[in-house]
């Protein structure tokens, strides 16, 4: 059996009743056999039982009341998976499916990604079972008090810089970054996407939809295509969908759709964004309302997203929302290019499904990466204590995305697996960890 069979076989019996972190590590390494075949330093230093392993996991207890006085328990956690290249980033997320195993995916999926952007971030992930959804804004607050009382001890500007996530937003960001400077009395950069009077970072909040059409722009870009005049199937309503949408509508193509938890929606002539900027995150409302501005689009409740015909799907929502029959619709009605801005939004299967039929396929790591690129970049003004302006900030992210693109490119080239971007991406942000945690001795 080879040495990556082995560690995979021995991280499944290590780690039971985590499906998705299985799912995410069997990706990587399998994809990674062909480096650690040809370096033998790797398998020397036992460099992949080192890297599945975080180095530390903390989970706590969040107790909160409600409005009512009524008493809550909900689960914390914060995974510091890896701080070889820099301190641990990544985002908190809030949702009822959150458990142990989504936030190592999350986590160890970070680590690539956050060595992709080319900057000094190391990976993290953390988050809670709790649903900010149909909470009042002080329910919200003293949840992300009590989340952050506990969560303090562990973070900092140097050391852990938690962001956004899922259910995790500019209001939450707010919260916990008072709650931090209350108890520790340190005005530092120990959070991003923080708002823009208190150290955010202008661009933050489109950044992870802006630098995913970037990146893809740049994938078309190489085979003599591009967004203009191209149909667009979006899933999600949150962040990375709405600006994605918008920066694709502004390269002069067509997005058709848009999902949420409860349905999706399909407008004909074009999503009205500005409608769904104010709907979901003025409103905080549904999708299904959307209907009342357009009545000539349709809502459908429940899946069904990736049935409408396209040219390009970008899946903006959540962890494998696209499984192989979704994969098999898309590419008979069309659709040669994906892009990935969720995390892990697609099935090992629907991969599979992909790549042998040479549809152009970008990766989570590598085409959602544009976020946390601009919370590192938000980390340098906080430090400099300057503000760029948007222009700066944009021009930086849009060149982190470019390099992305070409980088990934070249790795899967170098190992002979041309435009297979998925073994690319992974390829190139694994070398530059595994040499700095070699270079650092056994750690
Ligand atoms: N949650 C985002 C991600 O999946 C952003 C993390 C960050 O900005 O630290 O990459």
């Amino acid at each position: 059996m080879s040495y990556v069979d082995n560690v995979l076989n021995e991280l499944i019996l290590k780690n039971p009743g985590q499906p998705e972190f299985h799912q995410a590590a069997t990706e990587v390494l399998n994809t990674l056999k062909p480096v650690i075949e040809s370096n033998a330093k790797y398998q020397k230093s036992s460099l992949l039982e080192r890297l599945v392993e975080p180095e530390r996991q903390i989970m706590f207890r969040v107790p909160w009341t409600d409005d009512n006085g009524n008493v809550h328990v909900n689960r914390g956690y914060r995974v510091q998976f890896n701080s070889a290249i820099g301190p641990f980033k990544g985002g908190l997320r809030f949702h009822p499916s959150v458990n142990l195993s989504i936030i190592k995916f999350l986590g160890f999926e970070q680590i690539f990604k956050n060595s992709l952007t080319g900057l000094p971030i190391g990976g993290g992930k953390g988050g809670s079972d709790f649903d900010p959804k149909g909470k009042s804004d002080n329910e919200v607050m003293r949840f992300c008090q009590s989340f952050m009382t506990e969560l303090y001890k562990y973070i900092g500007a140097d050391m852990d810089v938690p962001a956004g996530d899922i259910g995790v937003g500019g209001r939450e960001v707010g919260y916990m970054y008072g709650q931090y400077k209350r108890i520790t009395g340190l005005y530092e950069g120990v959070l991003t996407g923080k708002g823009l009077t208190f150290g955010g970072s202008l661009v933050r909040t489109e950044a992870t939809g802006y630098g995913l059409v970037y990146l893809v722009e740049e994938m078309l870009n190489a085979k003599g295509k591009s967004f203009k005049g191209q149909t667009v199937v979006i899933s999600g309503a949150g962040n990375v969908a709405v600006y994605a949408a918008e920066k694709a509508v502004q390269l002069g193509a067509k997005v058709v759709s848009l999902s949420d938890s409860t349905g999706y929606i399909y407008d004909k002539d074009g999503i009205d964004i500005e409608f769904v900027k104010e709907l979901k995150f003025v409103k905080r409302g549904r999708l299904s309302e959307y209907t009342k501005q357009r009545p000539n689009a349709e809502y459908h409740d429940g899946k069904g997203v990736w049935n409408i015909k396209c040219d390009i799907a970008l899946p903006c929502a959540t962890q494998n929302e696209l499984d192989e029959n979704d994969a098999k619709t898309l590419i008979s009605n069309g659709c040669y290019a994906v892009g990935e801005g969720a995390n892990m939004p697609s099935t090992l299967e629907a991969i599979n499904v992909f790549l042998e039929n040479k549809v152009l396929f970008a990766p989570a790591k590598a085409a959602n990466a544009g976020g946390v690129a601009t919370s590192a970049l938000e980390m340098s003004q906080n430090s400099q204590r300057l503000s760029w302006t948007f222009e700066e900030v944009d021009s930086k992210l849009k060149n982190i995305m470019v390099n992305i693109y070409h980088n990934m490119d070249k790795a899967a080239e170098n190992y002979n697996m041309k435009d297979n971007f998925v073994a690319g991406a992974n390829i190139a942000g694994f070398v530059k960890v595994a040499d700095a945690m070699i270079a650092q001795g056994v750690i």
